[in-house]
């Protein structure tokens, strides 16, 4: 049952998956079936746990059509576990609004900044922080940061996610943020992370939509569910 592949608009891409440690103990077994849902083998399935969160901060996830990591990709169960998320697959929009499906303003909208950050010089205490072009974090970071609407995140590996940022000059008109995490990524030694500051996809939006909109509860309920999915990983790479 291969439809679910097909069905996502992925195409292989070896390169990144070698870059995932350790491989899949058998790929055989992974690939035997899908969940039409979340693209995940049914053995890694946690879909029977989503209940959609109701985040006051929207996510919008722009996905590089290359991105293959259906074992241990986190966009599309991001976006299922969220009642506001949009997930994109592909390499250009025109605008934010078009991206998104509805009109929305790109100045209330924030968007993970790629780009280099003297880490050593980021406020400690702040886990989302406003930077500017250079990725030097802003005064006044309260106001800056208060209603923002949603926010862009970019999924691929690191250079996948460049390529979005380049194909789609209209983040510009975002406020750029970058993540400064308390905790390390629960990949653990699983996977090494293209973002800079090594989370995953649905750690990074837990992270942001919880300090931004002020819902603590949407963090916990998205670890949980990534949790779920790491649990399931080890099990069904014990078990082959
Ligand atoms: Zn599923």
């Amino acid at each position: 049952m291969r439809f679910a592949k097909s069905a996502l608009g992925r195409a292989p891409c070896d390169g990144y998956r070698r870059a995932v440690t350790p491989a899949p103990a058998d790929d055989t077994a992974l690939e035997a079936a899908a969940c039409a849902r979340c693209g995940k083998p049914t053995a890694l399935c946690v879909c029977a746990d989503i209940v959609p969160l109701d985040n006051r901060v929207a996510l919008l996830i722009l996905q590089h059509p290359q991105e293959q990591d259906r074992e241990l990709g986190t966009a599309r169960l991001t976006a299922l576990q969220l009642k506001r998320a949009v997930l994109k697959i592909g390499l250009s929009w025109p605008s934010l609004s078009k991206a998104y499906g509805k009109e929305v303003d790109p100045k209330r909208w924030a968007v993970l900044y790629l780009g280099s950050v003297a880490s050593a010089v980021l406020p400690r205490e702040r886990e989302v922080i406003a930077v500017d072009g250079k990725g030097a974090a802003l005064p006044d970071q309260d106001r800056l940061l208060k209603g923002i609407e949603g926010v862009v995140l970019l999924d691929g590996t690191w250079s996948q996610a460049k390529t979005l940022w380049w194909r789609n000059p209209w983040v510009l008109k975002c406020r750029r943020i970058v993540l400064n995490p308390k905790e390390r990524s629960r990949y653990g030694k699983l996977r090494r992370e293209p973002r800079r500051e090594g989370l995953s996809t649905l750690e990074a939006a837990a992270l942001t939509l919880a300090r931004l909109g002020n819902q603590p509860e949407i963090e916990t309920g998205l670890l949980a569910l990534f949790s779920r999915l790491l649990d399931r990983y080890r099990q069904a790479s014990r078990a082959v």
